[in-house]
């Protein structure tokens, strides 16, 4: 592939290369992020490689961020996986590179960057970075810890192979990380693992998801209700996929009341697609699974109506 090839000459060419991916870190924006950054290391030892970003929210078991100064990005590549547009990388300094390279797989609305790579069919941003490496094995090195950090972003953005984008090229790759040397039952337990307060934020959306007759579900979490539980922003991640093992729910929507008064909107289906309902928001994502913005109560009705009308279509 041209791009792949073009990809790797870049990467070559730079003695400084700097990774970023998207705010509100997911397993698959670390794990491709830093995944990258541990291969480019493992294989150019004397190239500075510097993985960038905000805070990793919980997910400190699998990396950390390096702090750098402007400075660095002189003459540097800039790399950024797992981001869709360029509003939503973390860490607006991806610019002042000398050049920027997109890897991705959501579809490619904005096709930010100098060198674009973006495979709408790969489970995630990590599988792509595991194709990189595999398709230029003769010239990278895979170390444990870039396998490590692979594996765990599949895991996430499959949900343990259980969504549809998971392939047998998905299965295939998981396998070949697996044989390397690190605990993948060990970082199966640390993605699945939840506070107390989380579990009990669990027990609220079963008990107060509203389902209408064609599928549509919707779960509102106020300010109060999360300062009740003691749960922040981040640690919805772990109730969003819930109400997808109910019979009755075809698609749903989780309003996450944000500080500043405006809902986070976390959009999940079985079957309608959701992208372009949530673009109408502020949003974007996968077909199956899409985030978006919410000014206030009155457009949380709105976006639930609009996953009333798509469910009662698809049941037609
Ligand atoms: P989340 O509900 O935050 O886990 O997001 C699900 C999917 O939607 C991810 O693939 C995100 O990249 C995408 N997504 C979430 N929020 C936004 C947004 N504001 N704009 C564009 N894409 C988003």
């Amino acid at each position: 592939m041209e791009v792949v090839k073009e990809i790797l000459a870049k990467i070559k060419t730079y003695q400084t290369i700097l990774i970023h991916r998207h705010q509100r870190p997911d397993p698959d924006a670390i794990g491709s992020q830093v995944g990258l950054a541990e291969i480019l290391r493992a294989s150019f030892p004397d190239k500075m490689i510097y993985q960038v970003g905000g805070p990793v929210e919980g997910l400190e078991f699998l990396a950390e961020m390096d702090e750098v100064s402007d400075e660095t990005y002189h003459n540097a590549l800039v790399i950024v996986t797992d981001t869709a547009n360029s509003p939503r990388i973390s860490d607006e300094r991806y610019h002042l590179g000398a050049e920027l390279i997109k890897i991705d797989h959501h579809p490619n609305d904005e096709p930010y960057g100098d060198v674009v790579w973006v495979n709408t069919k790969a489970s995630s941003c990590s599988e792509i970075i595991a194709d990189f490496y595999t398709l230029n094995q003769e010239e990278l090195t895979m170390s444990d810890e870039a396998a490590r950090l692979l594996y765990a972003g599949i895991i996430g953005d499959t949900g343990r192979f259980l969504y549809p984008a998971t392939t047998p090229h998905t299965l295939e790759v998981a396998a070949n990380l697996m044989t390397y040397d690190f605990n993948a039952a060990e970082l199966n337990r640390e993605l699945e693992q939840i506070p107390m307060s989380v579990a009990k934020l669990a027990g609220y959306v079963y008990q107060n998801i509203v389902v209408d007759e064609f599928g549509a579900a919707s779960v509102k979490l106020p300010q109060t209700l999360l300062k009740e539980y003691g749960i922040v922003d981040s640690e919805t991640a772990a109730i969003v996929s819930l109400p997808g093992v109910i019979d009755e729910v075809l698609a749903w929507g989780i309003f996450v009341e944000q500080p500043e008064g405006y809902y986070r909107v976390r959009l999940r289906s079985k079957g309608p697609v959701i992208n372009e309902l949530a673009k109408k928001h502020h949003g974007g994502g996968h077909p199956l699974a899409s985030g978006a913005n919410a000014k206030d109560l009155d457009e949380v009705a709105e976006i639930y109506q609009e996953i009333q009308q798509l469910c009662k279509a698809c049941k037609k």
